[in-house]
């Protein structure tokens, strides 16, 4: 299995970035987790306009042009073989002599690895979830590689049993999971989950099913919802690039719904694989 960095296609086992990456040295640097089904990425244009975005945001030069980006993710799953899997890429700021200034003259490094991965069980069988206060920065909306308070969270979670944890902010409302947006149907039906801000990370899988959701006449509302609507919640779920759609079962110590996976996560997971192994995929 190789790695990708800053050019070159190097053996898993010694890929390497220098010590005073800034990555490593700041975390100044943005990500991307982008899914392969049948070797193929699904929405894969959606996570690099998401990655030009924070790019620009951070003013982080790309490290390569678009076209050629697509290239080298193409390459390393060719070499790599990986027919159902994910594909991460990390961009940042480059190295230089430790400054909390930007560098002078860095240049970006870009850093890829992949990874085989069947859709996990558990989307089927359903997860639990716990909640925890929101601590993390007010720039929810990037994808920084800044991610310790993601890392408390989701430990935390593996601790008391749980597959994630919902992040709740100072009003009591759900923000997201530590790697996943949030879903609910309330218990008079509508899907309910929070609007794009500096708050959340703008899932691609989110926006996928809200498209999903808006052509097949489900009724839905970007909205905040807190813990007391969570917990009366008709059946709720969890979406990223890797979790597709998971139903959550069980918020704390209260069953969702009759505490089996519901018919709309179902529902919704079926519609979203058939997008991922059909147009969505490239
Ligand atoms: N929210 C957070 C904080 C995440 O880290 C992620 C993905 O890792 C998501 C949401 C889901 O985003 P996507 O659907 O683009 O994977």
């Amino acid at each position: 299995r190789d790695a990708y960095v800053n050019g070159r296609y190097v053996p898993h086992a010694q890929a390497a970035v220098h010590v005073e990456d800034r990555g490593f040295q700041f975390a100044d640097g943005v990500y991307e987790v982008v899914c392969i089904r049948n070797g193929r990425l699904i929405d894969e244009d959606g996570h690099l306009d998401r990655l030009d975005r924070c790019l620009g945001e951070l003013r982080i030069a790309w490290p390569c042009e678009r076209r050629v980006m697509r290239l080298i993710m193409r390459r390393l799953i060719g070499r790599n073989g990986v027919r159902n899997g994910l594909i991460y890429l990390q961009v940042t700021r480059g190295t230089a002599a430790r400054d909390f200034r930007f560098p002078a003259a860095a240049r970006p490094t870009l850093v890829m690895t992949t990874r085989r991965a069947a859709l996990a069980a558990n989307a089927r069988a359903g997860v639990r979830v716990i909640t925890i206060p929101d601590i993390r920065w007010k720039r929810c909306d990037l994808k920084t590689v800044g991610l310790l308070a993601q890392v408390l969270g989701k430990q935390e979670a593996a601790e008391r049993g749980a597959f994630e944890a919902w992040q709740v902010d100072e009003d009591g409302f759900v923000t997201e999971g530590t790697s996943s947006n949030a879903w609910i149907l309330t218990a008079d039906g509508a899907l309910v989950t929070r609007p794009a801000s500096h708050d959340i990370l703008n899932g691609i899988t989110r926006q996928s099913i809200l498209r999903i959701a808006a052509a097949e006449g489900v009724r839905f509302e970007e909205r905040p919802f807190d813990l007391d609507e969570a917990y009366a919640a008709r059946e709720a779920f969890v979406s990223s690039a890797t979790s597709f759609v998971t139903p959550v079962v069980r918020i704390d110590d209260r069953a969702v719904g009759d505490g089996t996976p519901g018919a709309l996560g179902r529902r919704l997971l079926e519609a979203y694989v058939a997008h991922a192994e059909g147009a969505g995929a490239s």
